[in-house]
Formats: structure tokens, sequence, C-alpha cells
């Protein structure tokens, strides 16, 4: 069903169904999935897009961007709720999915974004939406969002070549930073742990998990 409409009476029928795909590849905490369920994608992306809302894939947004695969939001999510945090930062707000998804599961969601169009249209859905303990504001995501630090855990949805120290210095000790590093060629997520506040690696543990594929991590913040 392609219209608008459609896929409005539709939708939680279609989202049950991506539900149990993302069972079959490997998803297996249930608030996540039961999030997933909840969480309108279509309302994440233009009209024209709508009606791919459901297919687990990366689809485009605005200015060059894209709202993540269902998959990879699902497997972030896993390993943010094994943490069991109340207050999370987001790095790259985009169409604000993630975000929306971890404000079902958390006390409260920080999320940063560079491209000031993007950081306006993911405020408007929140509000739309009700889901007001997700806040955003347009900011480099290189400098965290201080003012809110420290966090329990901090996500970046968009992958730089090295961890962001700053990030790192936002995060209270204990706390986890789940991001993806490399470059377009070779990226891998990696859970990050930090133990104390010394700087440099002596202050935090790192772990490798799956291969995957995200934006680059862009300096500066875009105003047009
Ligand atoms: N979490 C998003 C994924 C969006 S793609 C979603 O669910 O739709 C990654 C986003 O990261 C893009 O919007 C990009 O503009 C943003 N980004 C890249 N570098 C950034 C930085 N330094 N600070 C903040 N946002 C950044």
């Amino acid at each position: 069903m392609n219209s608008a409409l459609g896929i409005g009476m539709t939708s939680q029928r279609t989202r049950d169904r991506m539900v149990v795909r993302l069972q079959e590849k490997g998803i297996k905490d249930l608030k996540v999935l039961a999030a997933m369920a909840n969480v309108p994608r279509h309302l994440f992306m233009d009209e024209a897009m709508a009606h791919r809302a459901y297919e687990d894939t990366a689809l485009p947004i605005k200015h060059g961007q894209f709202i993540s695969q269902p998959w990879v939001v699902a497997r972030m999510t896993e390993v943010v709720v094994q943490q069991n945090p109340n207050k999370v930062l987001e790095i790259g707000t985009g169409s604000g999915y993630q975000a929306a998804i971890l404000g079902q599961l958390v006390g409260q969601v920080f999320s940063v974004e560079r491209i000031d169009d993007l950081t306006k249209i993911a405020r408007r859905r929140f509000i739309k939406l009700g889901y007001s303990n997700v806040r955003t504001k347009t900011g480099d995501g290189f400098k965290g969002w201080e003012n809110e630090a420290p966090y329990d855990l901090i996500i970046a949805t968009a992958a730089p070549e090295k961890i962001p120290h700053e990030l790192l210095k936002q995060l209270s000790i204990g706390g986890v930073m789940i991001l993806p590093l490399g470059d377009s060629k070779n990226q891998n997520l990696v859970k990050i742990t930090k133990i104390n506040d010394l700087p440099g690696a002596d202050g935090y543990s790192i772990e490798k998990l799956e291969s995957v594929f995200f934006v680059p991590f862009l300096e500066g913040v875009v105003r047009k």
C-alpha cells in the first residue's frame, strides 16, 4: 500500500511484521522489540519514502543523511538497555528515530545534531508524538552537551575515525559509550567503558562489536 493514508491504517501491522523479522535476525530483548513496535518509523521520514518505512533498510532523509536501518537501531539499543542507563546523550539526531526509541526505554535523552534544519524537524516530531523526555539541540557533537553532563551512556550514530575525547569526559565513571569507529571502508561498532578520569587509553576499556556502516562524524555546525 503506497499512500500515506494506507500506511496510517496499516502501520501497526507492518510494524509488527518488522519486529518479527528483527527477532529472526537475532534481536532478543523484549523491551527493545516493544519499543520498535511502538514508534511510528514512517513519521520520521518524508512522506514520499513512508511506504518503505518498515523495510529493514536505511533510507535517505534531507541534507544527504540517513535514517538508520531498524536492525542497527535495535542492536545498538540492546547494548544500551544492558547498561540500564537513566541519562543518555546521542550524537547525530538525524531523523530523530533512534532518539525516540531510546526515549521509550530510558529516563532522559539528550540528542545533538550538527545540521540545524534536521534538529528543527526532529524536535517537531518529538513534540507532535508527545515524546517529552527527548531533547535535541544544534551543536558540534565533538563537544557533546556539556551543561547536562555527566551521562550514564553516550551513543553516536555517525562514525568518527578516532574516539572523541571530549565525549569521554562527559561520561560518568562506569559509563558506556557506543559508537561506530572508523572510515567509510572499515567501521566497527565499539563499546567503550570509562574506568576512571585518567586521560588517554588508561581511562577506558574498549570492546569491538559488529562491522557497521554510518555516515562520517563531521566537525562544525550547518545553519541554512
Ligand atoms: N540517529 C539518526 C541517524 C542519522 S545519520 C536516526 O535515527 O535517524 C547521522 C547524523 O549524524 C546525521 O544527521 C549527521 O548530520 C549527524 N552528525 C554527523 N556529525 C555530527 C557531529 N559532529 N555532531 C552532531 N551530529 C553529527
